[in-house]
């Protein structure tokens, strides 16, 4: 249909997207490659100012804690199993709303059935790649492949590419963007069934900048006590010479990897085992792209991973993909559904947020651990004589920032799209 939005996607940032423009009553239609939506990956944070909106959107804590639990407490612990830092998170650090640990997979199929009850079954196209585009005065076109070999097109008003880091739209907005980006990172996660640790959904950041273990529960417990624990196991590598890797994301074995944990194991925690109780393994190396100066050309602009694809650092490229999605629905409220309102939306979004990928890229809050490294080779007993509690507190207060959920200023924003607001209503 010629009015609509055609979006080319259907991960968080597209069906978040899809979700936003039907509550302010534009019509939208997702594009997806696969050929069905299913519940991958694991787990993913979603910041306070994530799931504002998500509340907004009227995905409370009945969906969420179907999906996950809402996070309590962020800590860094050093190889000798000592801590660095830690403070609360979401309501118990004074946020308004929560933060919460989801499994993606799930959290994903939650979106997708919103869509489909608000937007109806017709809303996703499954089984559609986006090749490219071609726009004119009146309208944008989207080219399409589908799954059974025949090409198509669909016409729009706008078109927002929602297609992840190896984005068709973007290389077509961008043909001289760079190749993926690799700094030598290398992740493997999975999930386990074990008790959480510390405050029973505390996110633990355990080791050094260069080989750590990240671990938090994406579910509530059992009756057992027992959640499903989400972990990803890094070491940084020499990347001279770049990925060799024929594919970014391939299942492992736990004996691939578990020998550099081998003396992570402390009273409260053994890596090893943890990781021989696990189920499932998956590689992927930890990739973004350089920034590009813009997001938007005319008709057209990216959203999630598609525009800023980041380093899992900061936990926050699905909220980001959140927020640029009620981004671009307020900028429609103000300027209608036209090339104005994505000038507005890249104006406000695409300079901040590039830099955010760039501090990500050097580790985000996880350069206090690159710190403590470097001053003390991860070993002490008194951490304040190796930072003191004002340099830590103010270099995650700078992150948190930087990335958008900065507790005052989050609690004062007024919503970003207002209750029953709709383009064109007066
Ligand atoms: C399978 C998978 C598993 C993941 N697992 C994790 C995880 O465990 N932890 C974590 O932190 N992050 C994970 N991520 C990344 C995380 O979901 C994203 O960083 C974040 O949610 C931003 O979402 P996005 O919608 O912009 O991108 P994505 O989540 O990458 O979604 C992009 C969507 O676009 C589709 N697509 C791609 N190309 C085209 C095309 N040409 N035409 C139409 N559709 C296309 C893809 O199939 C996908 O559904 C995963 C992503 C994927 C795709």
């Amino acid at each position: 249909m010629a009015g609509e939005v055609l979006i080319a996607g259907g991960g968080i940032a597209g069906l978040s997207l899809a979700l936003t423009l039907h509550q302010i009553g534009v019509q939208a239609r997702v594009y997806e490659a696969a050929s069905e939506i299913r519940p991958l990956g694991v787990g993913i944070n979603l910041q306070p100012n994530a799931v504002r909106e998500l509340f907004d959107l009227g995905l409370g804590a009945e969906v969420l804690d179907r999906v996950g639990l809402p996070a309590r407490e962020w800590a860094l612990v050093g190889l000798n199993g000592n801590d660095i830092h830690a403070e609360p998170r979401g309501i118990e650090a004074g946020y308004r709303w929560p933060q919460y640990a989801v499994h993606r997979g799930a959290f994903h199929m939650a979106l997708h059935q919103a869509v489909r009850d608000r937007l109806g079954e017709g809303a996703v196209v499954t089984g559609a790649r986006a090749q490219g585009y071609a726009q004119d005065a009146d309208g944008v076109t989207l080219h399409l492949s589908r799954a059974d070999g025949r090409h198509s097109e669909a016409r729009g008003a706008l078109l927002i590419g929602a297609d992840g880091i190896h984005s068709a739209i973007r290389a077509q907005m961008h043909p001289d963007q760079g190749p993926i980006h690799w700094g030598g990172a290398l992740m493997w996660r999975g999930t386990v069934r074990a008790r959480p640790l510390r405050t029973g959904s505390s996110f633990v950041g355990l080791g050094t900048g260069r080989q750590r273990m990240v671990i938090y529960p994406i579910s509530h417990p059992d009756a057992e006590g027992r959640a499903l624990i989400n972990w990803i196991a890094e070491v940084t590598v020499d990347s001279t010479g770049g990925w060799s890797g024929e594919r970014w994301f391939e299942p492992a074995e736990i004996g691939d990897f578990v020998h550099h944990f081998e003396a992570f194991r402390y009273p409260w925690l053994d890596v090893p085992a943890l990781l021989a109780a696990s189920g499932a393994a998956w590689m992927n190396p930890m990739i973004d792209r350089d920034p590009v100066p813009a997001w938007v050309e005319g008709r057209v602009a990216l959203m999630g991973d598609a525009a800023h694809a980041m380093y899992p650092t900061g936990s926050n490229g699905a909220s980001q993909a959140i927020v640029d999605a009620r981004v671009i629905g307020a900028k429609m409220l103000a300027h209608g559904v036209g090339p104005g309102a994505l000038s507005a939306y890249d104006a406000e979004l695409c300079g901040p947020v590039s830099e955010l990928v760039l501090r990500n890229r050097n580790a985000g809050p996880f350069g206090l651990l690159d710190i403590v490294d470097d001053r003390c080779a991860g070993v002490f007993d008194d951490i304040d004589t190796v930072i003191p509690p004002e340099e830590r507190a103010a270099f995650i207060a700078g992150y948190k920032a930087a990335a958008g959920f900065a507790i005052d200023r989050l609690n004062a924003a007024p919503p970003t799209i207002p209750p029953g607001a709709r383009v064109g209503a007066a």
